[in-house]
């Protein structure tokens, strides 16, 4: 059989389910039906917050030392809980942060204005703490966006022609090897530079010159290049590819000799 109770507010009978626990009370359940206590909360709702709000200005100092001394004692307590608060409410956080930058936006710009460095240097650690992540969201952002940022670099190029040239040949300069397509283009051109008389012992001849420098690249440690004396693709004068124009030499005097001529037609790096 199902225990009623009488509520002593609305005066109606109810299952006792319908009232809340109460352990004060000799029934164990309190003297309100749970609908008059949700109808008087929602009465005195505003009541309560006004009286909160003006507890809190009173005694704001005191209740931020209570939570900084509280938060101290269990750091991590309290930062697990915040985390998974912002997972498992993303979308409110996330509005709510942008709510609140929107507000406090000038505050915003003067602080980025009055710490330029202290942000740079933040921001500088943070990359070298995280840098395997960031490199990780930084190919997927390159994967998803391939279109947006190759238009994006198309017109940063035309808007800044010589600068991009003159950055794209110093890297060159200084990272030959990197220039896969231009060595096949020399290729190319290699095999328009070589002409069909050449004989057996010729070709012999080129290959033991590679072989060299692969040997003075093994014993050295250091970079040893294939060179034509007579660039390939010169200004004035071609080149052949032939034995008696090729000579084997250091990476370095070989960039020595790069910046009197034209480097794109300077470095052998592969073989023949
Ligand atoms: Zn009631």
């Amino acid at each position: 059989m199902e225990l009623l109770k009488t509520c002593s507010r609305c005066k109606v009978e109810k299952s006792i389910n319908d009232f809340s626990m109460s352990s004060s009370r000799k029934d164990g359940r309190q003297v309100y039906c749970k609908q008059c206590v949700s109808d008087r909360n929602a009465l005195n709702r505003e009541k309560r917050l006004t009286r909160a709000k003006e507890y809190y200005v009173a005694n704001k100092e005191e209740i931020a030392r209570k939570a900084r001394e509280l938060y101290v004692a269990n750091r991590q307590i309290c930062l697990e809980r915040a985390k998974k608060y912002r997972d498992s409410n993303k979308e409110r956080v996330n509005q709510n942060s942008r709510n609140y930058y929107l507000q406090n936006k000038d505050k915003f710009v003067r602080y980025k204005e009055n710490n330029r460095e202290k942000i740079r240097l933040r921001l500088k650690s943070y990359r070298e703490n995280n840098i395997k992540l960031l490199l990780k969201l930084e190919e997927i952002y390159r994967i998803n966006n391939r279109e947006s940022i190759a238009e994006k670099a198309r017109r940063y190029y035309h808007a800044n022609k010589h600068k991009c040239n003159k950055r794209l040949n110093d890297y060159r300069r200084s990272n030959p090897e990197k220039f896969t397509h231009l060595n096949a283009k020399r290729r190319a051109s290699k095999l328009k530079a070589t002409p069909p008389w050449l004989t057996k012992e010729d070709f012999t001849l080129i290959e033991e010159l590679f072989m060299c420098a692969r040997l003075f690249r093994l014993y050295t440690g250091e970079e040893y290049h294939v060179d034509h004396i007579v660039p390939l693709q010169g200004k004035n004068v071609c080149g052949l590819h032939v034995p008696w124009n090729l000579q084997v030499i250091s990476a370095k005097e070989n960039l020595i000799k790069s910046n009197k001529f034209d480097i794109e037609s300077k470095i052998w790096n592969f073989q023949p």
